[in-house]
């Protein structure tokens, strides 16, 4: 079974923007799993199968409806990651 978090999809997309925004965040690729990690363990996983496209519209609702929740978490996770960094 193939199971995807869609909500990855959705704080991935986010992250560039938010990581644009902060000024002095490190943008290496263990820091920006560590904020997409630590938003995603403060939000409602949202699971579907890989590649259903007949949700996708649903989907894209679930992304605009939290969007601005999960761009203000991304943004306090990546300043709680450049006050911790992990390297
Ligand atoms: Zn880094």
């Amino acid at each position: 079974m193939v199971m995807k978090n869609y909500m990855e999809e959705v704080v991935v997309d986010e992250l560039e923007g938010v990581l644009k925004s902060i000024e002095g965040a490190c943008t290496c690729e263990l820091c920006r799993e560590d904020m997409v990690a630590w938003t995603l363990n403060r939000i409602e996983p949202l699971y579907v199968v890989r590649n259903l496209g007949r949700i996708y519209s649903k989907l894209e609702q679930v992304k605009y409806q939290q969007q601005a929740s999960i761009t203000a978490l991304l943004t306090k996770a990546a300043k709680v990651v450049k006050d911790n960094p992990r390297h």
